[in-house]
């Protein structure tokens, strides 16, 4: 059939298609990097301030492939969600994490606590809870060892979701709300989420240089989150001054660059009993 759009449609459908041809060949690159090993997780510690004691550390994942560069989880996540991936993937990350948590138990006779991120369809599964459980056990690691990182926009993806991390929450393990103040209903959710623990978006604190505004939303951030007794950990601090300001507004738990970037397990072992300068 001859083709009728319009001039702007016409340059429109052949790039759409383009796209979802690019997403299908990354939803089976995905599919075969996972049978093949190509992932990997790195380690980002979370401090304690002020004595920048190891408190935890972030999974997050990266993929190598044979063939390419290595690709960052913002392209291929979103990806591994739609085509269902992340189902296989996220039992991977769950085990890989036990794995790594296990051997620094082993190795010091204490762990730092694992973040690991959870997405959007991952919640919509209800098997998800008994694999946490299940992975937790088959490793020997008590529901305390991790603390399964969720987003608002995930628990709103459906009525399940929020069930899920009830029953999450119910076996013992941690819940954070990741990029905690970016979303459209931050607080709503704490009257009916059960978390633990509030990740402070970097976006509130990349701003900290000392505008009073900025200042009262962080310091606000942290009050709420010590008035409901959850932590409150501080996301993307980059320079000393955002760790003196923190600080000084009563944040207690820190994360990003300033400390460390994301690195492998092994080199977890060698922080575990060396606090990181402050
Ligand atoms: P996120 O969960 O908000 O993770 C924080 C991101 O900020 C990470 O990017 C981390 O490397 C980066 N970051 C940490 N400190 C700093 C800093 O000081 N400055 C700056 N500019 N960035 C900092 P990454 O590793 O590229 O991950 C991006 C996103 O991909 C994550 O955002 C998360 O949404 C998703 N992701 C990563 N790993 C996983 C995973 O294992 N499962 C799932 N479902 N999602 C994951
Ligand atoms: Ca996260
Ligand atoms: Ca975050
Ligand atoms: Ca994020």
């Amino acid at each position: 059939a001859k083709y009728t759009g319009t001039d702007r449609s016409r340059e429109h459908s052949p790039s759409l298609d383009a796209t979802a041809q690019h997403h299908a060949e990354l939803a089976a690159a995905l599919r075969r990097g996972l049978e093949l090993g190509e992932f990997r997780l790195l380690y980002q510690p979370i401090v304690e301030l002020p004595t920048g004691a190891l408190s935890g550390v972030e999974a997050l994942i990266r993929w190598h492939p044979s063939d390419r560069p290595v690709i960052s989880p913002a392209e291929f996540i979103p990806v591994a969600e739609h085509s269902g991936l992340i189902i296989d993937l996220g039992a991977w990350i769950i085990d890989q994490a036990c794995t790594d948590a296990a051997t620094w138990q082993d190795r010091h006779g204490t762990a730092p606590r694992v973040n690991i991120n959870v997405s959007a369809r991952q919640l919509l599964d209800p098997s998800l809870p008994p694999l946490v459980a299940d992975t937790l056990h088959r490793h020997g690691l008590t529901p305390e060892s991790i603390t399964i990182e969720i987003t608002e926009t995930a628990v709103f993806a459906g009525g399940a979701a929020l069930e899920t991390v009830r029953e999450l929450r119910e076996l013992g393990v941690g819940l954070a709300l990741d990029d905690f103040g970016t979303g459209h209903s931050s607080l709503t959710l704490l009257r009916t989420c059960p978390v633990t623990t509030l990740k402070v978006d970097k976006s509130f604190i990349d701003d900290l240089n000392g505008t009073a505004e900025q200042e009262a939303i962080a310091s606000s951030l942290s009050t709420i989150a010590s008035t409901l007794g959850l932590r409150a950990v501080a996301e993307g601090v980059e320079t000393r001054d955002q760790v003196d300001r923190l600080h000084a507004l009563g944040y207690r738990y820190a994360q990003g660059y300033y400390f460390a970037r994301p690195i492998p397990a092994e080199e977890i072992d060698a922080l575990l009993n060396t606090p990181i300068p402050t």
